[in-house]
């Protein structure tokens, strides 16, 4: 298939190994994480960090939208179905994450809630207009790639004059997550990203330029493909070399510096930027998140159901908050793969493919490291 079998080509990912390999410098090391859950996916799925020189350390980033929700927006979710008797729709991996109580969106489902996997925002809405007796909420996740189709949902509901849609605004930025890891007391120290792909065809690649002049740190935007990760290390190799700091665009086929000016103008029509806003593993960031504007405030569930957020802290033994720091790896976490799968998952990293946790476990990577890792045979007791 074009633009997919090309970027996965086996010979030419060796080429592109050795290419690498010869432009890193013996006597120094370079950290690059990727800030994308895609990218983490892609990285677990083609062995991509095996075929590195012992120099390139790649760190896992907060970009997988499922893994920075946190616990008390689930919760918020499981209110609105249980306590209002609300029809509740997300994606599906948003049913699993764990939320208080033990509970899950799927396991509010087995105790009563009304609670359907939709595909997208549109299928929320044709829920409600099925359903005219009932309220139908979206639960809606994720960074800019999934608030231009959120936008539109509303947008329609809007002018079909729907009155039975709501949604549960639980979009997040992706600069201020940026900003965030560079500038945490205990930052990881990082030599450069691999920028967001989905994420940048909306936003385009300005709104990392900042980063490039202000923190010095290269940021190369790459696919999702292989090759296309790779060849982003490349660049990203030859601006640590050369003292650069610049944005580079390795996914040209998909991404402009202005982005999407059609999505980016719908999501302003509906969206505003949001105070402030907790993020799992990140904290409670200033504009970093959006909430409905004031002029669709009729759609915004959390007013129309008033529903305030409480936070909630992760579960004890969970790991999640420093892997999406980049601080720490999956393998640190004392319950990975044992209590903690992704049949069973404890915390939000384990939940969608794109989470390191369960981009670890599905690929088996963590198995590779031998008798010095640490040790998977010892099940360990979970309690909340
Ligand atoms: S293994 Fe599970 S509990 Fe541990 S950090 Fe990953 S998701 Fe959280």
């Amino acid at each position: 298939m074009r633009y997919i079998d090309e970027f996965r080509d086996g010979a030419l990912a060796l080429t592109m190994r050795d290419a690498i390999a010869r432009a890193v410098e013996p006597d120094r090391d370079y950290r690059f994480m990727e800030f994308c859950g895609g990218h983490t996916h892609a990285i677990s799925r083609y062995g991509i960090a095996d075929l590195l020189p012992p120099q390139i350390r790649l760190i896992h980033g907060p970009g997988c939208p499922v893994c920075v929700l946190p616990i008390g927006r689930i919760d918020q979710a499981i209110r609105a179905a249980l306590d209002h008797g609300v029809v509740l729709a997300s994606y599906g991996d948003t049913l699993r994450v764990p939320a208080s109580d033990r509970l899950t969106l799927l396991r509010a489902k087995a105790i009563g809630a009304d609670v359907r996997m939709v595909y997208s925002p549109l299928d929320a809405v044709r829920l409600a207009q099925a359903s005219p007796g009932r309220e139908v909420v979206f639960l809606a996740i994720g960074f800019e790639t999934t608030t231009a189709p959120s936008a539109a949902a509303i947008a329609h509901a809007h002018a079909a004059g729907l009155g039975n849609y709501s949604v549960l605004a639980d979009h997040v930025l992706t600069p201020p997550a940026m900003h965030a890891i560079l500038t945490a007391e205990e930052a990881v120290p990082l030599d450069g990203f691999i920028g967001p792909a989905h994420v940048s065809t909306v936003i385009g690649s300005a709104p990392y330029e900042p980063f490039a002049l202000a923190y010095g740190k290269p940021v190369v935007i790459a696919g999702f493909e292989p090759l296309d990760v790779m060849k982003a290390i490349e660049m990203l190799v030859r601006q640590a070399n050369e003292g650069r700091a610049e944005v580079e665009n390795e996914f040209t086929r998909a991404v402009t510096r202005d982005g999407n000016p059609k999505a980016k103008a719908l999501m302003d029509e509906v969206f505003t930027v949001r105070e402030s806003f907790e993020w799992r593993g990140l904290g409670t960031l200033p504009h970093s998140a959006l909430r409905l504007r004031d002029e669709y405030a009729g759609y915004d569930a959390e007013r129309r159901f008033d529903l305030p957020y409480v936070p909630v802290p992760d579960h004890p033994a969970c790991e999640c908050a420093a892997i999406l720091r980049g601080q720490k790896h999956p393998e640190e976490c004392r319950i990975f793969a044992t209590a903690c799968t992704p049949d069973s998952p404890v915390g939000s990293c384990m939940v969608s493919a794109e989470g390191a946790c369960a981009a670890h476990f599905s690929y088996g990577r963590f198995r590779h490291r031998g008798p010095a890792g640490p040790s998977r045979l010892e099940p360990v007791e979970v309690t909340s």
